[in-house]
Parts: C-alpha cells; sequence; structure tokens
C-alpha cells in the first residue's frame, strides 16, 4: 500500500532472544523453529497494528513517513497528528481495534475447526508450538494482550492519545495533553513503585520510559503552540539603522556605531516596498576604497519580509524553503518592525 516498512537494526537481536529462551526453556530444535514462527506471527501483527494507524490517518488526508518494527513494538511515524480531536481518536483506536479483528477472525476459524472442548483442554505452552490449536490459542491470546496493553492511558501507549483526543473534546489541545501526561505519569508511578516492591528492575525502567515520554509529550506539545501562537511581532530586534538609498556610507556608519547596530537596513523607496540590508562590517571594508558613496551604490543583498502577524513556526518554514538568514518584519505593508534572523528563531526551537 505504499508506506515503507523499516526493520531498526535492533531488530535483530530478536534471533537471539528467540534462542536464549529456546536454550532457558530446554527447548529442541523443532519447537526453537515453532516459538521462532510464533515471534514473527507476532510481529505480523504488530505490523498490521500500525497499519491500522496509518490507513486510518490516510483517510484524513496524512501521510505516513514509514513504519519502523523494533523489538519494543512499532511506530507508524506519521508526517503530523490530526489536529481535530475525533480525527486524533480515530487514528489511535485504529491501531488496537486491527488486534481485536484479528483475534475475532481467529477465533472464528479456530472455533471452525476444533470444538471448543479441545481448545481450552491443551496447555499453552512454547513446547508445544507446533500444534495448531496451541499456536492459534496463543496467537489470539496476543492479540488480547496487545489490545489492552495499548489501550493503557500513557503516552507512548495509543491509550495516552485515545485519552488526549477524548480530553481535547471539551479542553484546549495543550490543556488535554497536561492532563492526558498528568494522567499517564501517576500511572507510571504506581508502575514504578510496584516494581521496587516486587523487586522487579527491568518493570522499573518500563515505568521510568513511560514516565519520561508522558512528559516529554506534554513539554512539545507546549512548544509547538509557542511556536505556532508566537507573532514575529513580538520577537524582532531593532539592532539595526533604517536609511534610505541616498544616504551616504559614512552616514551609516557614523549612525550605527552610535547606536552601536551592526546591520543597515536600506530603504529603496521602491514600490512595492522594497529593503535591501549590508553589514557595517562590510561598509568599513569599502568606506576604505571610496568615501562618497551612497548606499544605492554598494552591493546589498535583498531583504525579504514577512507579515509582523506570522507565527514564528511559519517563519522557519518559510526561510527553510528560501534560504534566508534575515527578514524584515513589516506590519500594513510598509511600516518596518524590525528585524529577525536564524539565530533569534532558532533560539525558540
Ligand atoms: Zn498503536
Amino acid at each position: 500500500v505504499g508506506i515503507p516498512v523499516k526493520l531498526h537494526w535492533s531488530f535483530g537481536l530478536i534471533l537471539f532472544y528467540v534462542l536464549y529462551i529456546g536454550n532457558s526453556e530446554s527447548l529442541n530444535l523443532e519447537q526453537t523453529v515453532w516459538f521462532a514462527g510464533y515471534v514473527v506471527a507476532l510481529f505480523f501483527c504488530v505490523l498490521l497494528h500500525e497499519y491500522g494507524h496509518a490507513l486510518m490517518a490516510r483517510r484524513y488526508g496524512v501521510k505516513t513517513i514509514d513504519i519502523i518494527l523494533s523489538p519494543i513494538g512499532g511506530l507508524a511515524r506519521l508526517e503530523r497528528i490530526p489536529k481535530k480531536p475525533s480525527q486524533e481518536l480515530a487514528v489511535a483506536i485504529a491501531g488496537p481495534l486491527v488486534n481485536v479483528a484479528i483475534a475475532l477472525v481467529l477465533t472464528a476459524i479456530m472455533l471452525l475447526l476444533f470444538d471448543i472442548d479441545t481448545l481450552l483442554r491443551d496447555p499453552l505452552d512454547l513446547t508445544n508450538l507446533s500444534d495448531l490449536k496451541v499456536f492459534g490459542t496463543a496467537t489470539i491470546g496476543i492479540n488480547i494482550v496487545l489490545f489492552l496493553f495499548n489501550l493503557i492511558p500513557a503516552f507512548p501507549m495509543d491509550g495516552g492519545r485515545i485519552l488526549r483526543a477524548l480530553l481535547a473534546i471539551k479542553l484546549s489541545r495543550v490543556q488535554a495533553t497536561r492532563v492526558a501526561s498528568y494522567i499517564g505519569q501517576f500511572l507510571a508511578a504506581c508502575f514504578i513503585a510496584l516494581a521496587l516492591y516486587q523487586g522487579l528492575p527491568s518493570w522499573g525502567l518500563i515505568g521510568l520510559f513511560v514516565m519520561y515520554t508522558a512528559r516529554n509529550e506534554y513539554r512539545s506539545v507546549l512548544r509547538e503552540e509557542t511556536l505556532n501562537n508566537t507573532a514575529l511581532q513580538s520577537i524582532v530586534k531593532q539592532d539595526y539603522e533604517l536609511l534610505p538609498s541616498t544616504a551616504s556610507v559614512l552616514e551609516a556608519l557614523t549612525t550605527a556605531e552610535k547606536h552601536q547596530s551592526t546591520r543597515i537596513v536600506i530603504d529603496t523607496a521602491g514600490s512595492p516596498y522594497d529593503l535591501k540590508i549590508t553589514t557595517i562590517k562590510y561598509l568599513r571594508t569599502i568606506i576604505v576604497a571610496d568615501s562618497d558613496l551612497s548606499l544605492s551604490q554598494i552591493s546589498a543583498e535583498s531583504l525579504p519580509t514577512l507579515a509582523a502577524n506570522t507565527s514564528i513556526a511559519q517563519a522557519v518554514r518559510s526561510m527553510h524553503k528560501t534560504g534566508t538568514e534575515v527578514i524584515a518584519v513589516i506590519k500594513n505593508g510598509q511600516q518596518l518592525l524590525g528585524v529577525v534572523d536564524r539565530d533569534i528563531l532558532s533560539s525558540y526551537l
């Protein structure tokens, strides 16, 4: 369906895991191969789960960059997360629902092939996965586990996103993320406490990971929101001198030195509004040769403009696209409010 699937390098570790389990459970070669087959089936279900997210996202016009499979699970990397709560909800829930669907279909098949008593009789263990009944039942089981695990309401599980989307119906996106993040951190704290109490260090690490991810999700949404809601007019700098192109280089240098500015913005008096920019450093080098030059005679870079109400996020995108280092922020078409350069913008990223 046109979405590249990538295996994380650490995916190879699974082979060692299979061999390790085979050894510690003293499985013979055939049993080990069947166990490997079961692990493959498990990751195939994880992959279908990720396709659930990806295909639902596509319905809302959101592309999926790729699906990455790693030993700790899958990740469908979406180009962006749909902002509408109902759409985020649908995308988040589509994955777990795929696992429900797989479990239901497999259950139906198993019930057609075997009667329910034989299905429940055989013990579910690694040594008899070669038995189709056991393999099938175990695969149904793992899909139920995947479904329940992903519904835990904490980032990075799908449940965290589902919770955020539900909260976002009533709250703003930032508020919803904050509440969802607190709930996730609270659950992680409970999990860590339980792990300590039970003496399970690896569970403790999972708890720490969930806590970290929950905190991060809130921070990144907050940052994203700041970038989208802060207009350029509130971050402009006035560390320049605005001069008409008829002014002389000498005049420009004197004014700049008086105010300790490093840049000169030249108004060419063109229509539409046309600005150029140059640095004091450059003017110092040319004045040595000829002190009578006017600003219109020197080579200056043209200065692109953006409207004062442009958001930081939009400005970053537009500067990236055009490869400009500095832009003028203007109000009402031709009132210069100040300049913004890459350094200022990157301090917000
Ligand atoms: Zn998922």
